[in-house]
């Protein structure tokens, strides 16, 4: 089986980072560990939010503190999230872990409703503005292939293209040296997780 004891963060432009993430439909020990070890990378990078593809699994999950620090803040799991159509508009510098070191301004409603479920199964329904209100939008975006990179206006996409460039040859350079597998051996190994955790029990 695959493990995910050794989870990292992926950078951009990582085909996981692309990939439409699937419903959560049980939750074990390893899974729960795998949400410990994600709040443990998010705090060592610095960041408020964390998406499940971002460590390389292919689920509908993700973290969010926004105070961003282990002892300050609530930490928030969200699984197999929905949210509602967004009330009006604002612009803000967005960063993501997948691609340190890149900002850009990106608009997004100001506010929305998120409901999902949190890793004991109780309901979450919240009204959310502000940070929490971009953080979750921006964390929700991962879970369906999308970074915000792509949200940018083009003008300003532009201002760093040059930086994703970067990006992009250090991924291929990585990969040349065997320290990124193919995209079968990645494909392969998200398909695992969703037959572990996407997949109702039935009998066959
Ligand atoms: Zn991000």
């Amino acid at each position: 089986m695959p493990t995910m004891a050794d989870l990292k963060i992926v950078q951009y432009p990582h085909p996981t980072l692309r990939y439409q993430s699937k419903p959560v439909k049980r939750v074990d020990s390893e899974l729960r560990s795998a949400v410990a070890r994600m709040f443990e990378l998010m705090y060592e990078a610095r960041g408020v939010g964390l998406a499940a593809n971002q460590v390389d699994m292919p689920l509908q999950l993700f973290i969010v503190n926004s105070a961003g620090k282990p002892d300050e803040g609530e930490e928030l799991v969200f699984i197999n999230p929905v949210i509602s159509r967004g009330k009006g508009r604002s612009q803000d510098e967005e960063g993501c872990l997948s691609l340190p070191g890149v900002y850009g301004p990106v608009t997004r409603p100001a506010q929305v409703t998120v409901t999902a479920y949190a890793l004991d199964g109780t309901e979450i329904n919240r009204d959310l503005d502000g940070l929490m209100a971009r953080v979750v939008q921006h964390e929700n975006d991962h879970l369906n292939g999308v970074l915000f990179i792509d949200r940018m206006a083009d003008a300003d996409r532009k201002q760093i293209d040059f930086e994703l460039a970067e990006f992009e040859l250090e991924f291929r350079a990585h990969r040349e040296l065997g320290r990124i597998p193919a995209d079968a051996d990645i494909h392969s190994r998200l398909t695992m997780l969703e037959a572990k955790y996407c997949q109702t029990a039935e009998a066959s």
